[in-house]
């Protein structure tokens, strides 16, 4: 599957939220997208269900694919829960769909990425920066992928391949929905940002266009917090 001329782009979780925008932004720029997800996207995209958790089925789906320049490990999940109600079954699914997944998928997909000196681009989050008290899990994932991005983009910048994290905040998602028991959490939410709103998955889409450019040939290894501000907010400022 490859149009000539084209770079070719797999974006993991791209039926939804923002993989769905980050998959449509990089088609806006010319780029031959493809989606890797459990559920199928909702319009027109080359698509394989694909369970990143499972070894099997993403070398199977990589197998078809013979040009590959962009991996966007986008697919995760969240869920809020302190650490004493925290289930066995839970930390498995966290860690498993959160770390192991973009784990298997870019040790997969790196072999076709070196042939292209392509791009990978991993999202992780703000809570990978600072902690959210009901989610120690999801940020200690968060900051497992601040760390892998680190760590690939020293090993494989000889091979010309750049490795960047990028760190949303809230963003207006099916995901950060589902976690808002009412109007008025998503208000206070938004209140709590320096930016005063929600973020947009297009502000996440448009720093992953510009990441995976030749604009950004000298960057590599960054972690680039996408937050209203969160990130870098005093708690003791108001
Ligand atoms: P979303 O729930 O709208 O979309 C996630 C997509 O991932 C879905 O299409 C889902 O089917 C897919 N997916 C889930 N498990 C999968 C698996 N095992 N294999 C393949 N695909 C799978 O969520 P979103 O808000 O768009 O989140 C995208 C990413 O952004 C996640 O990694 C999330 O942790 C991160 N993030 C989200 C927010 C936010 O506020 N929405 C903030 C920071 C980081």
């Amino acid at each position: 599957m490859v149009m000539e001329g084209k770079k070719v782009a797999i974006v993991t979780g791209g039926s939804s939220g923002m993989g769905l925008a980050i998959a449509r932004r990089l088609k806006e720029a010319g780029i031959e997208v493809i989606i890797f997800d459990i559920q199928k996207p909702p319009e027109e995209f080359p698509f394989y269900h694909v369970d990143i958790r499972d070894d099997g089925q993403i070398k199977s789906a990589l197998s078809h694919i013979s040009q590959l320049d962009i991996l966007v490990n986008n697919a995760g999940i969240y869920f809020e829960r302190y650490l004493e109600d925290t289930t066995n079954e839970e930390i498995d699914d966290m860690v498993d769909i959160n770390i192991k997944g973009t784990y298997l998928m870019t040790r997969n997909a790196l072999a076709k990425i070196k042939e292209r000196q392509g791009s990978v681009i991993i999202i992780a989050s703000c809570l990978g920066l600072v902690p959210e008290l009901t989610s120690p899990l999801y940020c200690t994932t968060k900051a497992g992928l601040i760390m892998l991005t680190k760590c690939l983009a020293q090993q494989y910048a000889d091979c010309g391949v750049r490795v960047n994290c990028v760190l949303p905040g809230p963003i207006n998602t099916p995901l950060l929905q589902r976690s808002f028991p009412d109007e008025a959490t998503a208000v206070r939410c938004a209140e709590r940002v320096p930016l005063k709103r929600i973020g947009e998955p297009e502000d996440i889409a448009n720093m992953v266009a510009f990441l995976v450019s030749g604009e950004a040939g000298y960057i590599t290894g960054g972690a680039f917090p996408v937050d209203g501000g969160v990130s870098s907010s005093s708690l003791y400022s108001k």
